[in-house]
């Protein structure tokens, strides 16, 4: 398992460690190098969308953790 990919983006051939899982995708990998991936997320989330998005996540993610917490949901 020493497959090397190459970068969509930045072009760069490297080991396919360094990209992210992607099943559905012919490699298994996605196209995108991590440290490319990183960058473009980084990119996203300077846009008002992103922002607006990472906010939303946020507000989910702590409402999932205080329906979480044992005694201020119903018991089962
Ligand atoms: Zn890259």
């Amino acid at each position: 398992m020493n497959d090397q990919l190459t970068c969509a983006r930045c072009g760069a051939t490297k080991p396919a460690d360094l990209f992210a899982r992607h099943a559905k995708s012919a490699t298994g990998r996605e196209g995108f190098c991590k440290g490319c991936k990183a960058e473009r997320q980084r990119q996203w989330r300077a846009t008002e969308r992103g922002r607006e998005l990472a906010r939303e996540a946020v507000r989910r993610h702590r409402a999932a953790e205080a329906r979480s917490i044992p005694g201020t949901a119903a018991a089962a």
